[in-house]
C-alpha cells in the first residue's frame, strides 16, 4: 500500500484521491481552503425574501459520461449525480438581434441554423461538424485519456493522414472558422469556444473545434441544486473509500531529493512522508514555489484568461433568457484585443469596454426564493497582476465601476435588471486567486494548445492533476487528468 498525499481538493484532486483509494492506496488530501471544490465554488446569500445559492465557477457540465465512469470505477453504479440535459444549451444573442439556440442534436441544430441564418450557413456548419467529429475522435482516442509527456510523444501519435488533416496543426481556430463558415455570426459562435480554454481564437489551435463537438454531441447539463453538488458527491465518495481530507491545511513544500519525492511540508512546518504526491495546484505553483529547486517550464508563463463575475439577486422573472444566454458584442476582436492586450507592442491588457456577457439563470427552486432569480454573470477578463498582460483588479474602485459598466452593457443589449437588484456580489480574478491559489486567478492555467505541462512531475513519485496540466481545464478534462494519473501510478 503506497502512502499518497494529494495537494489540493479541487475536482482533479478529489477524483484522483477516489481513484487511488479505490485501487488500494492510503490517501490523504491537504486543502488550503476551508472547503473542498476549488474553482467549483459556491456562495449563499441570505435575504428576508429567502436564500440565493450561486455557483461561483462552472455553470455547464459537459461529457457527463466522464463522471459516470469515475463513480463506476470507484464504487460501482453510475454514482449519485443526475445531470439534467439543457435545451437550449446556450442561447446566443448576436449584435444584430438574431437569436440562435444550440442543442445536442446535430440535425436539429443545423435546422435551427437554417431557420435563423439560411441554408448556406447550415451547410457550412454541417461541413465543419464533420471535421470536428474527426478531430474529436482522434483527440479522445489519442490525447484526452493518455499522458502526453513531450512534443516528441505528441509527434509519435499514430495519427492517420485524415486525422492530421482534420486537426490542422499550425491553423488557428479563427482560421478554421474563416475557411468553413461564411456567416460572421457562426464564426463568432465558434470563436467563443477558444475562451473555454481561456485562449484567444486568433492564436488558439484549430484542434479546439473538438470543444464545441463535445458540448453539442454529448450535451450540456445542469446538476439540480447547482454544479457545486459535484464537490459534495466527490467528497462523499472519497470518505466512503477511506480517504482522509484535511481542509484549512496549506502545503508549503514538496520534499524531493535524489530524484524522487519524499512527502510534503505543511504550513506550521510538519512533514508528512509519502511515496507518491499528486499535486492538484496550478503547475506554475508546483514548479516555481513548491519544489525545492524552482524550475520553469517556458510555456507556463502564458496565462489563460480569468473571469469577472457578478452574482445577482434579482426580483421578479426575466423574459427571453434561457438557462445560459450569451450576449455578443458588435466587435468581438476589440474584446480580445483588450483582455489579452499586446504586451509585445507595449499595449497592456485592460477590461473590455464592450464585452461578451454570459448570463446563467437556473430555473431551479433550490437555488432562489419564489418569484426571484439568482443570476451568474461572467465576462472574460485578463488575469490579476501588475504585468502588461494582466490587470490590477485590486485597484480601488475598479471592480465596482466595472460591475456597474457590465450591468449598463446588459441594459444596452436589452436586459436591464438594474432596478430589480436585491444585492450584487462581485468576484474578480484577484478574488479567485485568493480563494483557490490559482496564479493571477487564471481559470485554465496556461492558455490553450494541445501540449500542457505533463502529468508526470520532474521527480519520481510526483504527479500533476487539474486544469493547469494535461489534458486541460474544465470539469471533464480535470477528471480525465485524474484517470490518467491513477493509471500512471497503478494499483497498490
Ligand atoms: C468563473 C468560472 C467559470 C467556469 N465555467 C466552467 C464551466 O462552465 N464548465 C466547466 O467544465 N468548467 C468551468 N470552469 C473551470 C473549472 O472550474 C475548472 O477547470 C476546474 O474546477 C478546476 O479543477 P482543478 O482540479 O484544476 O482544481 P482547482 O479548482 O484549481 O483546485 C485546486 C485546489 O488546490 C487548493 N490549493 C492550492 N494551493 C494549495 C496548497 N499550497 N496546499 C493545499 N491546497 C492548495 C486550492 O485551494 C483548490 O481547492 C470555470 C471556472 C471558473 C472560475
Amino acid at each position: 500500500m503506497n502512502r499518497v498525499v494529494v495537494v489540493g481538493a479541487g475536482v482533479g484532486g478529489l477524483a484522483a484521491a477516489a481513484r487511488l483509494a479505490a485501487t488500494g492506496h492510503r490517501v490523504t488530501v491537504y486543502e488550503r481552503a476551508g472547503v473542498v471544490g476549488g474553482k467549483l465554488g459556491r456562495y449563499v446569500h441570505h435575504t428576508p425574501a429567502g436564500s440565493f445559492h450561486f455557483d461561483t465557477g462552472p455553470s455547464l457540465l459537459t461529457l457527463p459520461q466522464v463522471f459516470t465512469d469515475l463513480f463506476a470505477a470507484t464504487g460501482g453504479g453510475p454514482g449519485p449525480l443526475a445531470p439534467v440535459p439543457l435545451d437550449p444549451i446556450v442561447r446566443h444573442v448576436f449584435p444584430d438581434g438574431t437569436v440562435l439556440d444550440s442543442c445536442a442534436d446535430p440535425t436539429a441544430f443545423a435546422d435551427r441554423i437554417r431557420a435563423v441564418f439560411g441554408a448556406r450557413a447550415a451547410d457550412d456548419w454541417r461541413r465543419l461538424w464533420r471535421r470536428a467529429e474527426r478531430v474529436w475522435r482522434a483527440s479522445w482516442r489519442d490525447i484526452l485519456r493518455t499522458g502526453i509527456d513531450s512534443p516528441l510523444a505528441l509527434a509519435r501519435l499514430g495519427w492517420r493522414v485524415g486525422d492530421l488533416a482534420a486537426i490542422a496543426p499550425g491553423t488557428t481556430l479563427r482560421g478554421l472558422g474563416r475557411r468553413h463558415l461564411r456567416d460572421p455570426r457562426l464564426r463568432m459562435l465558434l470563436d467563443r469556444y477558444a475562451t473555454y480554454t481561456g485562449a484567444d481564437p486568433r492564436r488558439a489551435p484549430a484542434a479546439l473545434v473538438a470543444v464545441p463537438y463535445a458540448e453539442l454531441a454529448f450535451g450540456g447539463h445542469y446538476l439540480p441544486g447547482g454544479l457545486g453538488t459535484l464537490a459534495d458527491a466527490l467528497l462523499a465518495r472519497c470518505a466512503a473509500l477511506g480517504v482522509t481530507v484535511h481542509t484549512g491545511t496549506p502545503v508549503t513544500a514538496i520534499d524531493a531529493a535524489g530524484g524522487r519525492v519524499h512527502g510534503v511540508r505543511l504550513a506550521g512546518g510538519a512533514r508528512v512522508p509519502a511515496d507518491v504526491v499528486v499535486a492538484n495546484v496550478d503547475a506554475l505553483t508546483v514548479y516555481r514555489d513548491l519544489l525545492p529547486t524552482p524550475t520553469r517550464l517556458a510555456r507556463l508563463t502564458d496565462r489563460s484568461l480569468g473571469g469577472f463575475v457578478l452574482l445577482l439577486g434579482v426580483r421578479g422573472t426575466t423574459p427571453g433568457l434561457a438557462h445560459h444566454t450569451v450576449f455578443f458584442p458588435p466587435d468581438y476582436d476589440a474584446e480580445f484585443d483588450a483582455v489579452f492586450g499586446d504586451p509585445g507592442r507595449g499595449v497592456p491588457a485592460r477590461p473590455a469596454v464592450d464585452p461578451t456577457v454570459f448570463v446563467t439563470v437556473a430555473d431551479d427552486p433550490a437555488v432562489r426564493p419564489d418569484g426571484h432569480e439568482a443570476w451568474f454573470v461572467l465576462v472574460n477578463a485578463a488575469p490579476h497582476g501588475r504585468s502588461a498582460s494582466a490587470v490590477d483588479w485590486r485597484r480601488p474602485g475598479l471592480a465596482s465601476a466595472y460591475a456597474d459598466h457590465v450591468l449598463d452593457v446588459l441594459a444596452a443589449r436589452g436586459v436591464d435588471v438594474r432596478d430589480r437588484l436585491l444585492f450584487r456580489e462581485v468576484r474578480t480574478p484577484a478574488d479567485l486567486a485568493t480563494a483557490t491559489g490559482a496564479p493571477g486567478g487564471a481559470i485554465y492555467g496556461t492558455a490553450g494548445g494541445l501540449l500542457r505541462p505533463p502529468n508526470r512531475g520532474p521527480v519520481r513519485g510526483l504527479f500533476l492533476v487539474g486544469g493547469a496540466t494535461h489534458p486541460g481545464g474544465g470539469l471533464p478534462m480535470v477528471t480525465l487528468s485524474a484517470e490518467i494519473v491513477a493509471g500512471q501510478i497503478g494499483a497498490a
